[in-house]
């Protein structure tokens, strides 16, 4: 386009405002004329979305979205400009354009919606949904084609393994059928089609019901019982869900009332809240007034929030539960580990139960990676002080399993099907009889914990915990076993020096500690928890190279659960401690050798080197003063004139040897005498005691301690 086409435009506003090409008035008016001007092409329309695009919104800024916007405004101006083609932006991340069918099969075209964006060091990429429209029929106003594209466009939109669909007309009957459930809804309401169902919750233990969840249904009179699957995401859609969803709750509420009214048995029942909901302000009021409204206890009522919630609107959820935790009720996460926030998400929500669908883990028994998926879940949740549940249990291997793993809650066809309120009462009143364990079995406090502290310590590589200084980590001790389960990158800088070895998914580590420091660390732990205070150990470790550190490990306990005990621990390497330590011991040890001998020295095997630790200062070697003693005596030999002994440079010099001295010897000592002629008629007459010492670390130190007389020749 050239500038003055531009002018023309913008002044009939055919141009977006934003990115500057056609707007959804300037992209239905040239696109009807190029259809018309090229009856001989076969044109398609594609029209595009942005996936999470209120997500960037969300975490960078409008600011941020508007440049991504134009840039993918760029990317399409660039690829189509050699093409007989239009493009436009219809309103905020919705693009369309129309292309000769031969653009499509080329494949380009899907490169346009690849945007990346770069935030500093880091570079976030976006990806696209697309619907494709192939115009068969010209004669169909360019709107209702674009309908059709964007038709096309919704299949795909929440579904992350398929980013394309063609447009069929099955997609227009099922709008229409949309529309008509739309249509059908206030009427459904006021009389009262909808039902709630209920689904036990049962403890994984045992298999007895804990509490349940309710689950609507749509009792259609001409279309029978209809699922929610197939109505919640079109009433997320046009907003009914807020209308539906408050109607559950009055109806659950109203059921906990009247058994309440006859003194019947009651379990904790959680309701879904959609995603949609946190767009709403008053969500929690809203909530908390309906379960006042019957005087109902607020932790009768549990709420299901789901882990896509908390991708799309991730400041309104967190403030959502800091408000419904403050109204007392319990919040649940749901479809965890269905989104790729998971792991962020245990680090920012104060959440209190888990709950996993196993179908997010098909084939669990089969993959190797969904078993441990699943068990770090668990594991981590144990960690966090959060029950689980595992939903979805379809049969008795599944549930073996999560038995073995520790969980604590299941839900699912194995035990119970969604039943009607008249069903699940029936098995309520059973319970009572059968006086069974009440709900606070379900949820009863854990010992005094940390669980503070590790909510915001957990996992994540980003995490406080993780880039916290210095070296950190969980031990897990059961009767006879201790592990370390987690550990953070300060782990391996403090023993290795280097985080190379932190490279472990979230620095899961499962290593079993072993003898020796096991059971000094063992009984440390069953300090810390037994007093309730902090414990420390000095153990000295070797690391997998076989190298030894010093460590001062400081233990806390932090809660238990079953037979497992979780203790929180800092370590600090004392390797240079521990050296000045022994450097100490040496030296107050040669200060006492002094009181018979002149000189100390400590010989060093490995080097040759030996070194002043002590001297009255009666010759030219002073305090630390080294030189090589292996070969000393070869060196001064025409000097040295042995006295009541055997030559004895042999053994002095051979490490292996001076040891079988000093094993035979009743006192553990080896000694030779010498006479040295150390000058003009100047002779010494020389003791020299050789003893080796064990140092706190187990090193074997050698020792040689000199006594000179002055003898006359
Ligand atoms: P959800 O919250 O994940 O609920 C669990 C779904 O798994 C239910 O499907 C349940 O019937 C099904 N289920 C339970 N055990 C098993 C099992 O062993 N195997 C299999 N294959 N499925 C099992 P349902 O009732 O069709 O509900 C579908 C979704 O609709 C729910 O998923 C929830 O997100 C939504 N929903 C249901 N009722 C409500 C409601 O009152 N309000 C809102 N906002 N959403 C609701
Ligand atoms: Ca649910």
């Amino acid at each position: 386009m050239n500038s003055e086409k531009e002018e023309q435009l913008a002044s009939k506003s055919m141009l977006d405002a934003l990115t500057g090409i056609y707007n959804r008035k300037g992209f239905y008016t040239y696109t009807r004329e190029l259809i018309d001007q090229h009856p001989d092409i076969e044109f398609c329309l594609i029209y595009w979305n942005i996936r999470r695009f209120k997500v960037v919104n969300n975490m960078f800024g409008w600011h941020t979205g508007d440049k991504i916007l134009i840039q993918l405004a760029e990317a399409m101006k660039k690829e189509l400009k050699d093409e007989v083609a239009t493009y436009g932006r219809m309103e905020r991340d919705n693009f369309i354009c129309c292309v000769p069918s031969k653009v499509i099969s080329k494949g380009k075209w899907m490169k346009v919606g690849e945007v990346s964006y770069s935030v500093g060091d880091l570079e976030y990429h976006f990806s696209c949904c697309y619907g494709l429209y192939k115009i068969t029929n010209p004669g169909l106003s360019i709107s209702e084609m674009g309908d059709k594209a964007r038709i096309a466009m919704e299949t795909v939109k929440s579904n992350y393994m398929c980013s394309y669909a063609w447009f069929d007309e099955g997609m227009w009957n099922s709008l229409l059928e949309e529309q008509k459930l739309s249509s059908d809804f206030r009427s459904a309401i006021a009389q009262k089609q909808f039902k709630v169902y209920y689904q036990p919750v049962c403890r994984a233990e045992d298999g007895k019901v804990t509490s349940a969840e309710a689950l609507v249904r749509w009792k259609h009179p001409e279309r029978g019982l209809i699922s929610p699957g197939i109505f919640i995401p079109l009433f997320e859609k046009n907003g009914f869900i807020s209308i539906l969803d408050r109607y559950v709750w009055n109806d659950v509420c109203k059921m906990l009332r009247s058994r309440l009214d006859q003194g019947q048995e009651v379990v904790p029942i959680s309701i879904n809240v959609s995603r949609v909901e946190f767009y709403n302000n008053h969500l929690c009021e809203d909530i908390r007034n309906i379960v006042k409204s019957y005087q109902l206890p607020m932790d009768l009522i549990r709420i299901e929030i789901t882990e896509t919630a908390y991708s799309d609107n991730p400041m309104q959820v967190q403030e959502a539960v800091n408000k419904l935790h403050e109204y007392g009720f319990v919040v649940l996460m749901d479809d965890f580990g269905s989104g790729y926030s998971s792991l962020n998400i245990l680090k920012d929500l104060p959440i209190d139960v888990l709950k996993i669908d196993m179908k997010f883990l098909d084939g669990f028994e089969t993959s190797q990676k969904s078993a441990i998926i699943l068990e770090t879940v668990i594991r981590m949740a144990k960690w966090m002080q959060l029950r689980v549940v595992a939903e979805g249990v379809e049969d008795r291997k599944e549930w073996d399993y999560l038995k073995s793993m520790e969980c604590d809650l299941v839900q699912g066809f194995y035990f119970y099907r969604p039943m009607p309120e008249e069903e699940f009462l029936k098995l309520l009143d059973q319970k009572e009889e059968e006086e069974l364990p009440v709900h606070q079995d379900e949820f009863t406090e854990l010992e005094n914990s940390m669980a503070d502290a590790l909510r915001m310590d957990n996992y994540q590589d980003n995490s406080v915990f993780y880039s916290m200084l210095g070296g950190m980590g969980v031990y897990e001790m059961t009767d006879d076993r201790l592990e370390v389960i987690q550990v953070n990158r300060g782990y391996y800088e403090t023993i290795y020096h280097s985080a190379d070895g932190f490279k472990t998914a979230f620095g899961a580590l499962n290593r079993e500690v072993k003898e020796p420091e096991r059971s000094i660390l063992m009984e440390k732990c069953r300090l810390a928890r037994e007093k309730k205070e902090v414990q420390q150990a000095q153990i000295h470790f070797q690391r997998e190279d076989g190298v030894y550190v010093w460590l001062n490990v400081k233990v806390r306990y932090l809660s238990s659960k079953g037979k497992r005990a979780l203790f929180n621990f800092s370590i600090e390497n004392i390797d240079e401690m521990k050296k000045l330590e022994e450097e100490k011991v040496l030296s107050d040890y040669s200060a006492a050798l002094m009181k018979v001998f002149d000189k100390v020295y400590r010989l060093d095997y490995e080097t040759g080197i030996g070194e002043v630790l002590h001297t009255n200062g009666n010759d030219y070697m002073q305090l630390h003063h080294a030189y090589y003693f292996k070969d000393f005596f070869e060196r001064y030999g025409e000097f040295i004139e042995w006295v009541d002994c055997e030559p004895s440079s042999e053994i002095i010099r051979d490490k292996g040897l001076l040891d079988q001295k000093l094993a035979q010897s009743a006192n553990g000592s080896y000694s030779v005498k010498y006479k040295a002629h150390v000058g003009e008629k100047k002779t010494q007459l020389i003791t020299a005691l050789f003893f080796k010492i064990e140092t706190q670390s187990g090193k074997e130190e050698y020792l040689c301690c000199i006594k000179r007389t002055d003898i006359a020749e």
